[in-house]
């Protein structure tokens, strides 16, 4: 069956997309623990992140920073911070945390509360300051 990941990237549930491109997708985490928490995916479903073949985990990490750089520019953050967890979703994915003051909790757990109208919005700012 396919990851939840999956349908998000064939548009058969909704996400805040913030990116794509032919192997990479980058969307608003739905349980955000700052505003502008995004995942970034491979296309290819793969749960473990090591168990990517290493085309696609270099490919990974460098789509990655482009996100991460966008946050930084569009978002102002201090940095983007980078988690790795994925044992929620078998889908391989990479955290991406704005981090706006020094003593922000960046730790999967401390979500936030953002109003759907706030995701929309901040999907908005990083999607149209994203180029490849
Ligand atoms: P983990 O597998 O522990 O690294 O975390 C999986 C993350 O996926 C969690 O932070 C969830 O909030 C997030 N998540 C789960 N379902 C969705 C969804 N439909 N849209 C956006 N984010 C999701």
């Amino acid at each position: 069956m396919a990851s939840i990941f999956t349908k998000i990237i064939n548009g058969e549930i909704p996400c805040y997309k913030i990116a794509e491109n032919e192997h990479y997708f980058a969307f608003l985490d739905i349980n955000p623990i700052a505003e502008g928490h995004t995942l970034v995916i491979p296309k290819k479903e793969v749960d473990y992140i090591f168990d990517l073949d290493e085309e696609t985990l270099q490919g990974l990490i460098t789509f990655a920073k482009k996100v991460a750089r966008t946050i930084d520019g569009s978002l102002n953050p201090i940095r983007t911070g980078v988690i790795v967890e994925g044992l929620e979703v078998p889908h391989a994915h990479v955290h991406l945390i704005p981090i706006y003051t020094e003593h922000q909790p960046v730790a999967l757990g401390h979500k936030i509360e953002v109003t759907k109208e706030r995701m929309a919005e901040i999907a908005g700012i990083i999607s149209e300051a994203f180029s490849e």
